[in-house]
């Protein structure tokens, strides 16, 4: 039987969701990238909560990665682009389609002449930041707590302790779903607060330049790598599985965790989710939540702080899949 047969087989085109319910392996037509079937997405998200994708696959270089969108297009699946999902609440009912994960993309290259970095999209952006002070590199201190990969950082402007990815990116490739890859420079990237014009969009970020400044002393850089770390240990509470800040900052005085800490709503509880008592803009997984148990903690904070303040909270957080009862 082909690879096409078998999906065929277990695939139901109509809507798009699996017939098979067994777990299922094979490899993505043309390579040796597994291609699996109901990979449980808890296992891959920081929240731990959510139900199985569709598809999975980790692709490991270019080629997988276009064979990756092709068999996607030819079976008309949804696609979902996946980081190391520090970022995402995945509904308890799993997401159709084929999931992509990017964190077999792994490389970095440092040049000493350009004082650039040249980094694959599925790297750990904390890793790298840990990396360059090493070196002596300095310009990655902020991203030294940030628990996810580059790509998703690129996507996202992930930043930290008044800098993010926009203050040091040259440019970033893309794949779109087509197989053409582009070069991206920062001003194609539109970057605002914690955004881009890639996101919810299909283009796969692969790899990503950021301009550092070597010649530092490593021991220097490394110090206040590692004070960065502490201080937001102190502040923020990495003991149990999160998102980091659910909501975006709204415009104006005030932060989203002091509004949502005004309301008192520290320490408020839904099922087994929890707005953390360390950091109002958190929720907590305490052990065993579900899904909607965040979604709904997601909404009866931002209906508090509407009723009371007249601001709505949008979430940083990107919900996937389906939430309605
Ligand atoms: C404890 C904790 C602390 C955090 N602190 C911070 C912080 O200080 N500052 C901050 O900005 N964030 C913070 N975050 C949030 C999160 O780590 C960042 O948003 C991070 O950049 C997300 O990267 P990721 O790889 O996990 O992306 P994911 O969560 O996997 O994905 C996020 C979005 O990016 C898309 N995406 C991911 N990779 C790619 C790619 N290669 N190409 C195209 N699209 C892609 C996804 O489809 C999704 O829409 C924190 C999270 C946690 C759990």
């Amino acid at each position: 039987m082909t690879v096409s047969d078998q999906t065929r087989r277990v695939v139901n085109p109509t809507i798009g969701v699996p017939t098979n319910t067994q777990p299922e392996s094979m490899y993505l037509p043309g390579t040796k990238c597994p291609l699996k079937s109901q990979v449980k997405l808890a296992a891959l998200t920081s929240f731990r909560v959510g139900g199985p994708a569709q598809w999975y696959v980790s692709p490991k270089n270019l080629e997988e990665l276009k064979q990756s969108f092709a068999w996607a297009t030819e079976q008309q699946l949804p696609i979902t682009l996946l980081g190391a999902g520090s970022n995402l609440l995945v509904s308890d009912r799993g997401l159709p389609g084929l999931v992509i994960g990017t964190k077999g993309l792994r490389y970095t290259h440092f040049d000493l002449e350009t004082g650039q970095v040249r980094v694959a999209a599925g790297q750990s952006i904390a890793r790298l930041a840990w990396k360059a002070a090493e070196l002596g590199w300095e310009g990655l201190e902020w991203a030294v707590g940030i628990p996810g990969t580059v790509g998703g950082a690129v996507v996202m402007n992930a930043g930290a302790h008044g800098s993010c990815a926009a203050d040091i990116l040259v440019d970033a490739q893309v794949l779109s779903p087509d197989g053409s890859v582009e070069l991206l420079s920062l001003k194609d990237l539109g970057y605002r607060y914690r955004t881009s014009v890639l996101q919810g969009g299909d283009r796969l970020v692969t790899e990503a330049t950021f301009q550092l400044k070597p010649g530092a002393d490593p021991a220097k850089v490394t110090a206040t790598t590692a004070e960065q770390l502490e201080q937001r240990r102190l502040t923020q509470p990495y003991h149990l599985p999160s998102c980091g800040s659910v909501f975006r900052n709204p415009e104006g005085e005030y932060g989203a965790g002091w509004l949502i800490e005004q309301m008192g709503l520290k320490g408020y509880q839904i099922g087994c989710a929890q707005v953390a008592e360390r950091h109002a803009n958190f929720i907590l997984n305490c052990g065993g939540a579900k899904a909607m148990d965040i979604y709904r903690l997601i909404l009866y904070v931002q209906e508090q702080v509407e009723k009371h303040w007249s601001i709505k909270l949008e979430p940083e957080v990107k919900i996937l899949g389906q939430f309605a009862d």
